[in-house]
């Protein structure tokens, strides 16, 4: 009976291992003979379709499984060991994608583009941690994202950086999140795949830029825990917002907070909020109708602002589409001939196009920029205006209490609360 049950699981995990060999090659690879090496690629090789749906399964079941031992078991152990399976099967075993926080260009460029076909799976990469955040706060960010696992194992001395540091820094994702899709919906490039840190980690292959990017945000999160994850990823903005809305959340205290102050600096991501009395913030009705009458003036003076800066800056924003990057190469060469020709000039000059298509491509491509940097613009003052309406008009809160954008639902608190669960 063992044997037959050992030799199961050896032809199981043989299938498992050999699958990707189905994976379809509509051509073949062209071999050059002028000595042209094959570019390396965003991407991971082709997979079959079956092992892709088998990705959102286990996708599935991780989240699951994470947030039972979030919000039931109460179980630190249970999500560090979680985070370990993630680490290996989506980061190593996958290569870092497909990947949630790679799927915002993916829905993005399909949202702007008609003629792109947005891949199931990164759809549903992109969706369902953003379903499961709303019923159950980010359980995707304490152990099913490959990047916070990774980051989670380095943070061996996590240090408060205050609240003013972390709110500042906080806003770097608004704007790479920003970015990232007019970028992919203009198709200009995957900036989110191009400067991910931690998949060259992954497939073993990083550039020695990457390496050093990644490298310094490992060797930081050392003592700032999770540093990727709170001030650059552009997905961590949407499950902070999804999150801030969740049916249910974790708690740090299984019954009734004793303000014993034993969880207070437990939390490595400055995410628990210690309690706002009425007295203490002097808040009042009318304090808080004057502030709500200063905002709703505010906030659109900021989307002004935020729309206007983007539109003074479209052009120089545009200028890394290759459309954009060759018309401006292209006045160049007739402003300056004696300047070395470009491989794109002598691209452009061996394609026959004309300088008015050139031009006028470029019209488009610029049009487009200037439009989407007008809206971003818009969407990040409102964001920042959003931001400071939070702080104005926080509520009054008793307790020691996860804040629920910013917590990563790790469980690390929970250990630190000696009240026990009432039965
Ligand atoms: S914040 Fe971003 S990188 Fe960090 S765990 Fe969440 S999705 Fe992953
Ligand atoms: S569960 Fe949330 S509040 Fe508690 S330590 Fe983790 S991130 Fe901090």
């Amino acid at each position: 009976m063992k044997k037959t049950l050992t030799l199961l699981i050896l032809i199981c995990l043989n299938l498992f291992f050999s699958w990707n060999a189905f994976s379809i090659q509509r051509f073949p690879k062209p071999e050059f003979e002028s000595g042209y090496t094959q570019p390396d690629t965003l991407m991971p090789s082709a997979r079959a379709e079956i092992l892709a749906y088998m990705d959102v399964a286990v996708l599935i079941l991780a989240l699951s499984f994470i947030s039972w031992l979030v919000l039931k078991k109460r179980s630190r152990k249970g999500v560090f060991w979680t985070s370990m399976f993630s680490l290996i099967y989506f980061g190593f075993y996958r290569e870092g994608c497909v990947c949630s926080i790679g799927a915002i260009q993916n829905v993005s460029l399909a949202l702007f583009d008609s003629s792109y076909t947005l891949p199931v799976t990164a759809l549903a990469f992109f969706a369902i941690p953003l379903i499961f955040t709303l019923f159950v706060g980010r359980t995707f960010c304490a152990g099913i994202c490959p990047f916070g696992a990774m980051q989670d194992l380095v943070a061996f001395k996590p240090m408060s950086i205050g609240v003013r540091l972390n709110a500042i820094l906080g806003l770097l994702p608004y704007l790479y999140l920003a970015l990232s899709i007019l970028y992919a919906a203009t198709g200009t490039d995957f900036i989110i795949c191009r400067y991910d840190p931690f998949v060259g980690i992954f497939r073993m292959n990083a550039s020695f830029g990457m390496f050093v990017f990644a490298g310094g945000l490992l060797i930081s999160g050392i003592f700032i825990a999770r540093p990727y994850c709170r001030f650059l990823c552009p997905y961590g903005v949407l499950l902070n917002w999804f999150s801030r809305y969740s049916r249910r959340h974790m708690t740090i205290t299984p019954a009734h907070c004793i303000q014993c102050r034993l969880c207070e600096g437990s939390c490595p991501y400055d995410a628990i909020e210690i309690p706002v009395t009425e007295t203490k913030n002097h808040d009042n009705t009318k304090q808080r109708l004057k502030r709500l009458i200063m905002m709703s003036f505010i906030i659109p003076l900021l989307m002004v602002v935020g729309g206007y800066t983007g539109y003074l800056l479209h052009e120089t924003l545009a200028g890394v589409h290759s459309k954009v990057r060759l018309a401006n190469q292209v006045i160049n060469t007739e402003v300056s001939p004696l300047k070395a020709e470009t491989f794109e000039i002598q691209a452009y000059k061996s394609s026959g196009k004309t300088q008015a298509q050139v031009l006028k491509e470029a019209g488009i491509v610029l049009s487009k920029f200037k439009k989407g940097s007008i809206i971003l613009g818009g969407f990040i003052g409102l964001l920042f205006g959003l931001l400071i309406a939070g702080k104005l008009l926080k509520r009054h809160n008793p307790d020691y209490i996860p804040h629920k954008g910013r917590c990563f639902s790790c469980a690390r608190c929970i250990d630190y609360c000696p009240v026990k669960a009432e039965n």
